[in-house]
């Protein structure tokens, strides 16, 4: 048990649309992993309609959704996009898959050629293209302990990196943000757009407890140490995704 009294509070953004491919497991993971170290969490799903106010969440999440739904999230998204651009400058983390990855950034043009308007946090593009990337992906990154990250894609989106935004992951295997520049998802400040269900944070606990620091530190304003946990089924499961030609 962790020895001081902490708490974080979860915001679930449109689980009434945004919910495909097992994204749900993610807010499973970042409970257990909380309370697994008697850290008291709290997650308010925030369903269409609802105002949000920033400043009573420490830390956001948002899954996948079809294009159907994502026409009815990126209006929710642009009625509190101003709430949400202001957590995440205050450095509140935000973890957004794939449909809300795409509404994260400026634009999402679906296959019909309808133009969703993002809200921009992250400095992406995308445009919907007639094949799908469709597979289990490995991929690294140089912020967490261990490098390897794996999960898997399933999106027709194709995703352009602007000036302002960082790639998140470096593809290994599989296709990410394009299928052609290598990169995988994006990062601004502490918000990371991904394209990985999987879902990705019960088969990756190091990138799980980075989110959860992230959280903890940027709420209490001071570095709290996360205890460990034993790891050995999650890593079994991270280690049984990766992909052999890695
Ligand atoms: N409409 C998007 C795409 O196919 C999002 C799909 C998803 O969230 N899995 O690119």
């Amino acid at each position: 048990m962790q020895k001081n009294s902490l708490k974080l509070r979860i915001a679930h953004l449109y689980p009434d649309l945004l919910n495909i491919y097992g994204d749900m497991g993610n807010i499973v993971a970042l409970e257990k992993r909380l309370r697994w170290r008697g850290i008291e969490v709290e997650t308010t799903k925030i369903t269409s309609g609802t105002t949000i106010k920033a400043d009573d969440y420490d830390l956001f999440f948002a899954g996948g959704g079809q294009d159907n739904q994502q026409i009815l999230a990126a209006n929710e998204l642009i009625k509190n996009g101003v709430e949400l651009i202001r957590a995440a400058r205050a450095g509140k983390p935000m973890l957004v898959i794939c449909g809300s990855y795409q509404l994260f950034g400026k634009y999402y043009i679906t296959l019909d050629g309808k133009k969703l308007r993002g809200i921009s946090i992250l400095d992406v593009t995308t445009k919907a293209a007639d094949t799908r990337f469709i597979g289990n992906v490995t991929a690294t990154c140089d912020f967490l302990p261990i490098r390897t990250i794996v999960g898997f894609e399933n999106h027709s989106g194709l995703t352009y990196l602007g000036e302002k935004a960082e790639p998140l992951f470096k593809i290994k295997v599989g296709n990410g943000n394009n299928g052609v520049d290598k990169t995988e998802g994006a990062r601004f400040n502490n918000v990371f757009g991904t394209y990985l269900h999987g879902p990705i944070l019960p088969k990756n606990p190091h990138f799980c407890d980075y989110l959860i620091e992230l959280a903890l530190n940027n709420k209490y304003d001071c570095k709290i140490p996360l205890m460990p946990l034993n790891d050995e089924i999650e890593f079994y499961a991270h280690e049984s995704r990766i992909c052999a030609k890695y």
